[in-house]
């Protein structure tokens, strides 16, 4: 059984849910499957499917280019789409930008190639998650070898983490900043554990001067998200797992700390379709209501963890103080991993999806894992319901006992 809170939030919000989900075409498609892996990529809701087929059949040109009613529409919809993001993450400066890229691994490697790059000289130093996915540590890395080669020696350091909390480390933090600290990358919503890494923690040690980039790609569309309270530089996302099309994503930047950012050289014919399909998801979640949403995958996945709890050949990977029936420890933000015992995690995810259960059980793109490193993720957005939840804690209940 999960807490009171938990059972009543979702009790409190359970027909607002349920005219939630009436809203996903593909679940109504296929009311015998649970989906539980948005976490690798979201379900779309009518509204932005809606939204991308009223574009390319009524306006669709390319962008920024011709001065027919046609590209000029298309124009203003990308760059009233650049507002839309800017109002959905809080922003109220006026200095800052909004780049559009491929998603979240594509915009941090830009941030890094085009925008940190030039800015490094021999000796400086950044500090980068070692623990999180590859697409936040791999950039980095690049960018040391490429700035190798022309003699520039920079130190890529590992952002401290606390096992125990599961989230960074603040108190351990001041060990590894220094004067030459230039750069700190960090993660919101950690991608394995659901952990919110409480980065506004990260600004407190570090000072006023130094960028942060923020890789939201586990956060964005899973609940409010505040440029002016967490004071970072950059925030960089994917638009698929935020409800709307693959292949887009965004790159926001305060453009007060350092150069004003900017692509560089020539980027050709941008996604509008995609575009358009942030803009429509980020306003489909808005008028759902962030809040609530994030309250509700929360209580998901404090019924998943004190579920997971009770049965004895499972861990819960990461923070395990929050797994605590009554823990006041911040809980799962929309994530849960867990390992079985005795049964291989691959294993247990073909018996899943045989029940019509889907979530991901491999190694999960973690910096620092191998891939045969496994586990099960189950992850959940505003569309999954309890009784999901219990159908999967069912199967696990069925495992108990037994051996791959
Ligand atoms: N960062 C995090 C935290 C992620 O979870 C993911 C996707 N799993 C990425 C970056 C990469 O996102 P994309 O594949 O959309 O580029």
């Amino acid at each position: 059984m999960s807490t009171p809170t938990e059972t009543d939030v979702l009790g409190r919000l359970a027909s607002w849910q349920r005219a939630l989900r009436d809203q996903f075409p593909i679940l109504a498609r296929h009311p015998e499957m649970a989906y539980l892996d948005s976490a690798a990529t979201a379900q779309k809701p009518a509204a932005v499917l809606k939204a991308v087929t009223e574009f390319l059949t009524t306006i669709n040109a390319n962008v920024g280019r011709g001065s027919y009613p046609w590209a000029t529409a298309t124009t203003s919809r990308v760059e009233a789409a650049r507002e839309r993001i800017k109002a959905g993450l809080g922003d109220t400066g006026s200095d800052s930008t909004v780049e559009f890229v491929s998603g979240t691994s594509h915009g941090l490697r830009v941030v890094a190639q085009d925008w940190l790059a030039p800015q490094l000289g021999d000796g400086d130093e950044i500090i980068v998650p070692f623990g999180d996915h590859q697409a936040n540590l791999r950039p980095w890395q690049d960018l040391r070898d490429t700035l190798a080669q022309r003699g520039i020696r920079i130190q890529v350091v590992p952002m401290p983490v606390d096992i125990a909390s599961g989230d960074y480390d603040h108190r351990a933090l001041p060990s590894v900043v220094t004067a030459r600290t230039r750069f700190v990358a960090v993660t919101h919503v950690h991608h394995v554990f659901g952990a919110n890494m409480n980065v506004h923690r990260v600004r407190e040690v570090v000072g006023p001067d130094v960028p942060i980039c923020l890789d939201a790609a586990q956060s964005v569309g899973h609940g409010p998200l505040s440029v002016a309270e967490l004071d970072v530089d950059f925030v960089v996302f994917s638009g698929h797992k935020m409800m709307a099309a693959p292949g887009v994503g965004a790159v926001w930047a305060r453009n007060r700390r350092g150069p004003r950012f900017a692509m560089r050289g020539w980027s050709g014919t941008p996604n509008t379709a995609g575009i358009v399909s942030l803009a429509a998801a980020w306003d489909w979640l808005d008028r759902a209501g962030l809040a609530d949403i994030r309250a509700w995958n929360t209580a998901l996945c404090a019924r998943l963890t004190d579920g997971l709890s009770r049965c004895h050949d499972v861990r819960v990977l990461g923070c395990q103080d929050s797994l605590a029936l009554d823990s006041q420890v911040q809980r799962r933000e929309s994530i849960v991993t867990f390992r079985h015992e005795h049964v291989r995690a691959d294993d247990l995810g073909f018996v899943l999806a045989d029940e019509g259960i889907m979530v991901r059980a491999d190694s999960h793109c973690q910096a620092g894992r191998a891939s045969e490193d496994l586990a099960v993720r189950v992850s959940v957005h505003v569309y999954n319901t309890p009784e999901e939840i219990d159908r999967l804690l069912e199967v696990v209940r069925r495992c108990e006992g037994m051996r791959s």
